[in-house]
């Protein structure tokens, strides 16, 4: 049994060491907490309770309040049992304007980045970011000529379906859903329930871009870096155009020390959330960061600003320079051009009544203070023979990766799905034949959309019989796989046609 005065005490010692907890609110906190679990007095003495400065992370305490909450009748199962205990955590926590108020002092005396990590450790330490969920993800790094990819299988979050996403676009949004949506302000706080994440231990903080009031609120799946998530006040569709471009520059001036991206507006070849406008950023370097140029080109009327297209799997444009406005001038027109530029020759069909063009586009700080927008074009065309997608990821590489490709993917992090942990081990010992093959081809079968994989590979490696080399087979199939998406993805294919149509492309913003 859970002593829950005890409990009491090392929340309140804990909340003291790593959520700022302030002397003169312990009191009352304590007895929140008292409220909270039901008891009617605290321990006469505090204990000695010195190890509680020793945690990382809060998963001990975290487990005990939900353990106290299912013996006591506070929580009738383990989901209630972790509502509750992100309600506790959440209350450990300072309130929202204090965390602004301490953040906004931080950056303003000792610079974004210390503000930054006070907000990210409150956000691990109050067990928003779980930190021990996402040190179990699996990934590694594939070097790829002059380019690389990082690949990683997550095994916190859901898969989700092109499908799914492109209804919600047209989703109305329903007067009484509360909170509006997985992006809305209004989670701040909110307790979660049977379908909905918990949010009580979300804090977030004010910024203003664009002339608009946007918040900022770490991920709690961080699939990176301090991977954090700008998103508006207003719950507004995705935009892709020459504000974009501007808003995403006035954040990089509040957090210079992240890069940040926008999704385009688009179902296929864009995020998750399509209904509410958000950006993602963080701290980490994507592997698209590091691409070199393929070839440098000029625009006369913006001397000032270096263009060059990347040496990167799909369409990607760099323009950097110390003048903002330049910058985001010409930005603005490649965005905008592209939005209405067709072109039958290499299958760009676009129209202003069917709009399929839209672009991922990425700002930064370049080391040498030089601002940087990377500009990825896109198309969400679909034909007969690619329902699905002619820019998306082909259905002979869909049992590796079905979701769109948004901004993360797009710059070389790829995300795989937690499934394939357990599948793709199933398949290593296919092929080498520890685990028999029976056809796999029934269609309630989850390895049934692995049928082609398995059955090409066993085709290849007829006698195969070392693990390890089955593994590091599928892990090579995977790569592959994950460039081949990439390449998919690109609207201007690599070959001799490709670039002289992407040229064409450029030379109507009057880049040559
Ligand atoms: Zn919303």
């Amino acid at each position: 049994m859970v002593d829950g005065k005890l409990l009491v005490e090392k929340l309140i010692a804990y909340a003291k060491d790593f959520l700022y907890l302030n002397e003169l609110d312990e009191i009352y906190v304590k007895n929140s907490l008292l409220v909270q679990f039901k008891l009617s007095a605290p321990m006469p003495k505090t204990p000695n309770l010195d190890y509680v400065k020793e945690m990382s992370v809060p998963d001990v305490l975290f487990n005990e309040i939900k353990e106290y909450a299912i013996e006591n009748n506070i929580a009738e199962d383990d989901l209630q049992a972790t509502l509750f205990a992100s309600y506790v955590f959440g209350n450990l926590t300072q309130k929202p304007s204090e965390i602004n108020q301490t953040f906004k002092y931080l950056k303003e005396r000792m610079g974004a980045q210390a503000a930054c990590d006070y907000l990210y450790k409150i956000c691990v330490m109050n067990n928003y970011i779980q930190k021990t969920a996402i040190s179990k993800n699996i990934g590694w790094e594939y070097k790829d000529g002059d380019n690389y990819l990082e690949i990683t299988i997550n095994l916190s979050k859901p898969e989700k379906d092109n499908k799914d996403i492109a209804k919600l676009v047209s989703a109305p949004r329903s007067v009484d859903k509360y909170p509006p949506c997985a992006l809305c302000q209004e989670n701040e706080g909110y307790l979660g329930g049977y379908d909905y994440p918990p949010r009580a231990n979300l804090r977030t903080v004010a910024i203003s871009i664009g002339g608009e009031n946007w918040k900022v609120q770490y991920s709690p799946y961080a699939y990176f870096e301090e991977h954090c998530i700008a998103f508006n006040t207003e719950h507004t569709p995705m935009k892709m155009g020459r504000e974009t471009v501007s808003k995403l520059l006035d954040f990089i001036e509040i957090f210079p020390n992240y890069f940040v991206g926008s999704n385009s507006d688009l179902p296929i070849v864009g995020g998750s959330i399509l209904n509410h406008e958000h950006f993602q950023g963080g701290k980490h370097l994507m592997p698209m960061h590091k691409a070199k140029p393929l070839y440098v080109l000029t625009a006369p009327k913006f001397p000032d600003v270096e263009i060059c297209v990347l040496n990167w799997y799909n369409s990607a444009i760099r323009l950097s320079g110390y003048n903002k406005n330049t910058i985001c001038e010409l930005a603005g027109d490649i965005v905008e051009s592209w939005k209405v530029y067709s072109d039958d020759s290499v299958g760009i069909v676009n129209s202003v009544e069917e709009r399929h063009n839209t672009c991922t586009t990425m700002a930064r700080y370049l080391p040498d203070g030089k601002f940087c927008v990377e500009i990825i074009l896109r198309n969400n065309s679909t034909t007969d023979q690619y329902p699905g997608g002619v820019f998306h990821a082909h259905p002979q590489y869909h049992n590796i990766k079905k979701e769109g490709i948004g901004l993360i993917e797009a710059m070389g992090l790829y995300i795989l799905p937690g499934r394939l942990k357990k599948q793709l081990e199933e398949i290593s010992a296919i092929i080498c034949r520890e685990a028999p093959y029976k056809g796999k081809n029934e269609h309630g079968d989850p390895m049934y959309v692995h049928k082609d994989m398995i059955e090409q590979l066993m085709k290849e490696y007829p006698d195969l019989n070392d693990r390890q080399k089955a593994d590091e087979i599928i892990r090579d199939y995977v790569n592959k796989t994950c460039v081949a998406i990439l390449d998919n993805t690109s609207v201007f294919k690599k070959d001799e046609e490709g670039s002289i149509s992407f040229r064409k492309f450029l030379m109507t913003c009057d880049v040559k």
